[in-house]
């Protein structure tokens, strides 16, 4: 791999190294009880108890970190929603989640952590290996936000946190710990789903967390910018974005300097597509090129991508 290779794969790199981290964290604690539950690992029965007591061990719903309570806001809304009551614990737990995805992107949670993107990705490069196509199907994107509101409702009414119940994220760490059936099932379902129906189907259309990310992606600060001067026009871009290829269109249009829609994931895997240098990853949330002559669009870009460009 060349040189020049290497920079064009950097925020993909980057994000797999951080996906798989957070599996193995995730996966870790728990496994490590499993371990000395089984006497391999030293402390016997007393290692079983120890995870509640470690530094780090919970699941993406809710964790522990140094014994402060952390919890994923669109579960803690679950609970309120199924409890029927509200606990200020609960907000003080998903308020620091709140907060550093309300600042990056909402969805920078599904393009960095989520295990059903990795997976997603895996067939992906499964499929390009075996020379596979599957349809790109225009997807309603937006679904994904009326399935949140469905769930919440959904959770008032039965008294249950039920995407909790059936979501695949943690079925993905339940199956690696528990061998769980559900789990894998779930999985097995959006893998079909992934090659009978069209790319991405449960992460562009269906997944409620998604939808909850989607809403907050809509304040996120870090964006994929674009010099219009650059572009070629070559479309690679769209063809290898993860959230949908028609949030670039506005972008590419010249009607943006930036990917605005609260869909982008802020992988940057257009960012390593784009053959022209024509993307960046930068923070900030300059004005909508729409708003500027279209002539001038790349003069604007010029001058607000150099503050905020973010090199990997
Ligand atoms: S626009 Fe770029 S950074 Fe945003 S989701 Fe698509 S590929 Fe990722
Ligand atoms: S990949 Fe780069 S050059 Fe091609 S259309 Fe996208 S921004 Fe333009």
């Amino acid at each position: 791999m060349s040189k020049n290779d290497k920079h064009k794969t950097r925020w993909t790199v980057a994000r797999r190294v951080v996906q798989i981290g957070m599996l193995v964290l995730f996966c870790l604690p728990l496994l490590a009880a499993g371990w000395g539950l089984l006497g391999q690992v030293s402390g016997g029965d007393a290692a079983v108890a120890t995870p509640a007591e470690g530094v780090f061990y919970g699941s993406l719903s809710s964790s522990s970190v140094a014994g402060v309570t952390v919890l994923d806001p669109f579960a803690a809304l679950q609970v309120i929603a199924a409890s029927k009551s509200f606990d200020v614990a609960w907000l003080w737990g998903a308020l620091p989640v709140l907060v550093v995805y309300g600042l990056i992107r909402g969805r920078a949670f599904c393009g960095w952590v989520c295990p059903v993107n990795l997976l997603c990705e895996a067939v992906d490069w499964l499929r390009a290996k075996l020379g596979l196509r599957v349809a790109e199907r225009v997807l309603p994107r937006h679904a994904k936000i009326g399935v949140a509101a469905g769930v919440l409702v959904l959770s008032a009414l039965v008294s249950v946190p039920v995407f909790e119940l059936l979501s695949p994220i943690s079925a993905i760490n339940k199956g690696i710990l528990f061998g769980s059936a559900t789990g894998v099932l779930t999985l097995a379902a959006i893998v079909v789903a992934e090659c009978a129906w069209g790319r991405r189907v449960w992460c562009r259309a269906v997944c409620p967390l998604g939808g909850f990310y989607e809403v907050l992606g809509r304040v996120g600060l870090v964006n994929v910018r674009i010099d219009h001067a650059k572009c070629v026009r070559c479309d690679a871009c769209a063809h290898a974005c993860l959230a949908d290829p028609e949030i670039l269109a506005p972008a590419l249009a010249g009607d943006d300097v930036i990917v605005r829609a609260g869909d982008c994931m802020a992988c940057g895997s257009c960012v390593d597509a784009c053959p022209a240098g024509a993307l960046k990853l930068g923070v900030g949330r300059p004005r909508a090129a729409g708003a500027q002559a279209k002539g001038n669009t790349c003069d604007a870009v010029g001058a607000e991508g150099k503050g905020g460009e973010v090199s990997a």
